[in-house]
């Protein structure tokens, strides 16, 4: 087991670390790092939370948090050793490629405990191909596909089954099996655009040797909700589903562009839905890794498109997703120690914590920069009005610069707002969308009124 989750140097580094002296390293600067380092930053338990590399969010307004800046992220040994200097007890991280590219050993083996899968489970996000063959093998529902590998026979391989859907009325959605850095996922609306986009990724090779691979599947409708699931290799709690608003219910700008914002708990995931789903997916997927001899601790997340045949599995995260992250940090209630949670999936005792949400609803929209998802503007100021109260805004795409937050990503903030009732969350949220402002701000306007 140690070699999978790290559990014995986990509990030998937490047994030298007095209550309240825990300092955090997390890797990142979206989002979702951001609302990790706010809920973080509460625990009792934790002393200080250094963000590597952090954004303008991160960097200001709160107490107990610092950013890394003069270290690339992607610099394992010096980020081991400065995780050595400041005398870290968990390492958190945030994107994917921290997870996927093993991070996580190299952690371990200098003593320094991890938060999350290793590499060897991480692949169930680094390789979309291996993670439908983990259904398949699992008899996990999931959509019809068929993969093709590099090469030209392959890439004619994938036109002609890429015809076949168009001919036959079937939708298709085109993705990148590795890891690639930017996009995996394409919606094609015609058979030249498919045709174009495969030839792209397989031929003209943009992501490398090892972004060649490509899955081609049926494109499920129905209504999209993220399931986070803390597990530590025995006992798992999966946190109320959060919903995700339909594609293109607000135009075509918005057609590629992915996880604008939801709301929890899902009105779509009713407790008969839940039940489907635990046995259906999330039992099958959690044995399928210890049948598989694998232990997954830390976090799953699982999106599912609720189709008319019933539940079926989009793809997986093994991290914290972003925006449902936003949302469901706020449905925490205040009394739930998340470090505690953490702690408790990496020291296998995730069977004493309590989880509790509280009453009520919040809803997360993700305010984007002119032209995301294609190429977007960059370095404009932005600006915050007195925030609305209930609303939180978590930065993705910001720095912090000469006192001045300026925007550097596409997607620029996101605002996370509770309320008794989902309408109430939702205005609330969109109260506190409006106390921001930059050139070009760009929001979906239809989320949680569906
Ligand atoms: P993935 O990275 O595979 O989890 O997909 C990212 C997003 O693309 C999902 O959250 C869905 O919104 C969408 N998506 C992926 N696969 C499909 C599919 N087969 N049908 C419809 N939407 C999909």
């Amino acid at each position: 087991q140690n070699s999978t989750c790290g559990a014995t140097t986990a509990s030998a580094v937490f047994s030298s670390t007095h209550p309240g002296a825990l300092r955090v390293l997390l890797i990142g600067k979206g989002g979702c790092e951001h609302a990790l380092t706010w809920k973080l930053s509460q625990s009792p338990l934790v002393s200080h939370v250094y963000v590597v590399p952090g954004n303008g969010g991160t960097a200001s307004s709160m107490d107990k948090v610092s950013n890394i800046t003069d270290l690339p992220v992607d610099d394992i040994p010096d980020l081991v050793a400065r995780a050595q200097e400041l005398d870290i007890g968990l390492v958190v991280p945030g994107p994917a490629n921290a997870v996927v590219s093993g991070m996580a050993d190299h952690f371990e083996e200098a003593g320094i405990a991890w938060f999350g899968p290793v590499q060897e489970v991480a692949i169930i996000e680094g390789s979309k191909a291996w993670a439908k063959a983990f259904m398949k093998r699992h008899d996990i529902p999931t959509a019809c596909y068929s993969t093709f590998g590099p090469g030209y026979v392959e890439y004619f391989k994938a036109t002609r089954f890429l015809e076949y859907l168009f001919d036959n009325k079937v939708n298709s959605v085109i993705k990148i099996s590795d890891f690639a850095p930017r996009r995996r996922v394409f919606f094609p609306t015609d058979l030249v655009e498919a045709s174009a986009v495969a030839g792209k990724i397989m031929l003209a090779s943009p992501y490398g040797e090892n972004g060649k691979e490509i899955i081609v599947e049926e494109r499920l409708e129905g209504e999209e909700i993220s399931l986070l699931t803390f597990s530590d290799g025995v006992t798992r709690r999966t946190l109320p589903a959060v919903q995700a608003p339909k594609m293109n219910s607000d135009g075509d700008e918005w057609r590629s562009a992915r996880a604008m914002g939801g709301w929890a708990p899902a009105s779509a995931a009713t407790e008969e839905v839940m039940e489907d789903i635990e046995e259906k997916i999330l039992k099958p997927t959690f044995d399928g890794f210890k049948a598989e001899g694998k232990t997954f601790a830390g976090v799953l997340l699982t999106r599912i498109m609720l189709t008319e045949e019933g539940p079926k599995v989009l793809g997986y995260n093994i991290r914290f997703g972003d925006p449902e992250t936003q949302s469901l940090l706020l449905l925490l209630s205040a009394d739930t120690d998340l470090m505690d949670v953490l702690l408790a999936c990496v020291q296998t005792r995730l069977d004493e914590v309590s989880i509790r949400t509280i009453d009520g609803y919040v809803c997360n929209v993700v305010v984007a920069a002119r032209g995301y998802p294609g190429e977007y503007d960059t370095d404009k100021p932005v600006s915050f009005t007195a925030r609305p109260e209930g609303a939180l805004i978590f930065h993705a795409g910001t720095q912090l610069a000469d006192d001045e937050i300026k925007t550097t990503g596409g997607r620029v903030v996101g605002v996370a707002a509770t309320g008794e009732t989902l309408e109430a969350a939702t205005k609330n949220a969109y109260a506190g969308v409006r106390s921001i402002s930059f050139e070009g701000m760009n929001y979906r306007k239809d989320i949680g009124a569906e």
